[in-house]
C-alpha cells in the first residue's frame, strides 16, 4: 500500500501577493497623522554599494554638524564594518545608525536611474543598508497612480484615476498605521508587493489633475479605515473576503456583479478571458520544487522527491466561482492540497508568469502509456479579485459613472470622507 500523506499548501500572502488583513484602524487615528503626512518607502536593501546622486543644495546631517552639497554630485552609499559610509567627493561620512540626506523641495534625487522627489534616510541595520525615502503623501500618489492602473488613461477614464487615488490614499494610510510598519522604519515596499513606485517617471500632468480632485479623500466604513483592495480585472465576478482570508465576511469587500444589463464593465481587459497550457514533462521539476519549499518541515516530505504528477483535480470552488483548492497527487501516492491564491504560483510559463487568478477550468491531457503530459487551463481575469476590478472602473468611467459611483459600487456600504 502507498504511503499517503495529505499536506496542505497554505494561502502565503507574502509570496502570494494579497495583503494581510490588518487591524481596522479608526479614523480618528487617520486624521491624528495630520495633513499630507510624510510617508517612508523602502528604494533599496542589501549589501550592494548604492550610486546616488544628490542635487546641489542637498544637505547631509552627520554627528558633527550638517554638510552642504554643491554642485550635484554623485555618492557612493556603502557598508563599512558594522556603520554605512556616504562618500561624497573627498569626504565620507560613517554612522552606525543612520544618515539622513534633505533635499530641497524643488529639486530630485537619483537612485538607480530612477529621479525621486522628498528627502533619503540611509540605515544601517542587521548588517545590511536600508536606503529609505520620505516624501509627502500627495506626491507619492503622483508616482503611484499611473503605474498602477496603468499609463495612457484618456479624458474619458480620469473618474477610474480617481477613485484608485482614493483607493491608494486609504490603502497607503492603513500601512502607515499598522503595527508593522510604526516598530520598523519604513512603510511600504516600492514593489506590487504593497503598491508599484519609480519616482517622477510614471508622472504625468493628465492623472496629477485627477489625483488632486480627490486631494485628501479615503474610505471609510463606519468610524475605520477600509481594506482598500484593488486588482486589475474581475472577469465579471469580484470575490468574497471570507474567501480569501475565512473568518467573518467583510461587508464591503463582498462579490459584486461588474457590469449592468449590457455586459460586463472589465470586458476590455485584456485579461478578461485567458488560457495557459503546462507541460508537465518540462514544468515537474520546478512544480515539486515548490511544494517541497513548502512541506520540507515535515518529515515524511521525501516521498515528494518522486517527481511525477499522477493527478491534479479542482477540489472545490468558492460561491464566485473561483477555485478554493486543486488536489495534487504524485507517483507514490503523496497528495498536496495546493489552496487560496498561491495556486497561481505552481503553474508559471516559459517566462516565469504565473497564473492570472484562481478562476478556471482546468484540463488534464495524458500520453498514450497514461502519463500526464499538459494541463489546459481556461481562466478569467487577473489578481485576486478583491475591491475595485480596475478595468471595471475603467469602463464604468466610460460609460458616465463618478468616481463615487464606482467606489460605492465595489465597496459596497462604504463611504468617501475627506480628511484634509
Ligand atoms: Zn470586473
Amino acid at each position: 500500500m502507498k504511503t499517503k500523506l495529505i499536506a496542505f499548501l497554505g494561502i502565503l500572502f507574502l509570496l502570494a501577493g494579497i495583503p494581510e488583513l490588518v487591524k481596522p484602524q479608526s479614523i480618528f487615528e487617520v486624521m491624528k497623522l495630520g495633513q499630507d503626512p510624510v510617508i517612508r518607502i523602502l528604494l533599496y536593501k542589501g549589501t550592494i554599494p548604492q550610486k546616488i546622486t544628490l542635487p546641489t543644495g542637498s544637505e547631509v546631517f552627520t554627528s558633527i554638524g550638517v554638510r552642504r552639497i554643491t554642485p550635484q554630485t554623485q555618492c557612493l552609499v556603502a557598508l563599512k564594518g558594522n556603520s554605512i559610509s556616504l562618500t561624497v567627493g573627498d569626504n565620507k561620512f560613517v554612522s552606525s545608525d543612520s544618515l539622513s540626506i534633505k533635499i530641497p523641495s524643488t529639486e530630485t534625487f537619483l537612485l538607480d536611474g530612477n529621479e525621486y522627489h522628498g528627502s533619503l534616510i540611509l540605515h544601517y541595520s542587521n548588517n545590511e543598508l536600508l536606503v529609505v525615502n520620505h516624501v509627502d503623501l500627495e506626491s507619492y500618489l503622483q508616482s503611484v497612480i499611473p503605474t498602477e492602473i496603468g499609463q495612457g488613461r484618456k479624458k474619458q477614464d480620469l473618474e477610474s484615476v480617481k477613485v484608485q487615488a482614493i483607493a491608494a490614499r486609504t490603502f497607503t494610510y492603513g500601512k502607515i498605521l499598522s503595527k508593522k510598519a510604526s516598530i520598523g522604519k519604513y512603510d511600504l515596499l516600492p514593489t506590487v508587493m504593497d503598491q508599484a513606485y519609480f519616482g517622477t517617471k510614471s508622472e504625468n500632468n493628465t492623472y496629477r489633475v485627477a489625483i488632486a480632485a480627490t486631494n485628501g479623500m479615503v474610505g471609510v466604513f463606519d468610524s475605520t479605515l477600509i481594506e482598500a483592495l484593488y486588482h486589475s480585472t474581475c472577469g465579471g465576478l469580484t470575490e468574497n473576503s471570507e474567501s480569501v482570508w475565512g473568518g467573518n465576511k467583510i461587508s464591503y469587500l463582498q462579490s459584486v456583479y461588474c457590469g449592468d444589463d449590457t455586459s460586463s464593465f472589465c470586458g476590455a481587459s485584456p485579461f478578461f478571458n485567458w488560457e495557459r497550457i503546462v507541460d508537465m514533462k518540462r514544468h515537474n521539476t520546478f512544480f515539486f520544487r515548490q511544494i517541497i519549499k513548502y512541506v520540507e518541515k515535515n518529515p515524511a516530505h521525501p516521498i515528494f522527491k518522486n517527481k511525477t504528477t499522477e493527478k491534479i483535480e479542482i477540489s472545490g470552488r468558492d460561491s464566485s466561482g473561483r477555485v478554493l483548492g486543486l488536489r495534487i497527487i504524485n507517483g507514490s501516492g503523496a497528495e498536496v492540497l495546493a489552496q487560496g491564491d498561491y495556486l497561481r504560483w505552481l503553474f508559471p510559463d516559459s517566462t516565469g508568469k504565473i497564473l492570472s487568478s484562481v478562476w478556471f477550468d482546468l484540463e488534464t491531457i495524458r500520453s498514450d502509456s497514461g502519463e500526464l503530459e499538459q494541463v489546459h487551463f481556461k481562466g478569467r481575469g487577473y489578481g485576486h479579485g478583491l475591491g475595485i476590478c480596475q478595468w471595471g472602473a475603467v469602463g464604468m468611467s466610460r460609460r458616465g459613472y463618478t468616481y463615487d459611483q464606482i467606489f460605492r459600487f465595489y465597496y459596497r456600504g462604504a463611504r468617501i470622507v475627506k480628511l484634509y
